[in-house]
């Protein structure tokens, strides 16, 4: 755990946040700024600041619960389709540095992304 990591504190419910799916090894909550109608992110309960730091250190049953849940999510909000996206460092617009996967659902989405 992080004392000033944002996710960390959504983790430890010192701040609110509409979850849909909680457990040992992943909490899932709708983005505070959706891009989609469907837009809920996926993270380990405990604290990774990146996917290659994860792939590295992380519990590989964490790992494979947090596609499981994003594909549950996916699949319960998005029955057209959904995408899956993890950004890591500044090229990719990464702005809240613990690990999370974005489940974004509910519209057509362009491909390339942006
Ligand atoms: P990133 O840009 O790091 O891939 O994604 C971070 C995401 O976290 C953004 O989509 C942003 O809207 C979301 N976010 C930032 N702060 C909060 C917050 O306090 N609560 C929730 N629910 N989402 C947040
Ligand atoms: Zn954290």
């Amino acid at each position: 755990m992080h004392e000033d990591c944002l996710f960390c504190k959504i983790v430890r419910k010192e701040i609110n946040a509409k979850e849909v799916l909680r457990d040992e090894h992943v909490v899932a909550f709708h983005d505070l700024n959706p891009q989609a109608p469907t837009h809920v992110l996926v993270i380990p309960t405990v604290h990774a600041e990146h996917l290659s730091d994860f792939a590295k250190q992380g519990n590989p049953v964490t790992a494979g619960r947090l596609l499981a849940a994003a594909a549950e999510i996916g699949t319960r909000f998005g029955p057209n389709g959904y995408r899956v996206v993890m950004n890591e460092g500044p090229d990719a617009g990464q702005s809240v540095h613990h690990l999370h996967a974005h489940v974004l659902a509910g519209r057509p989405l362009a491909w390339p992304p942006g």
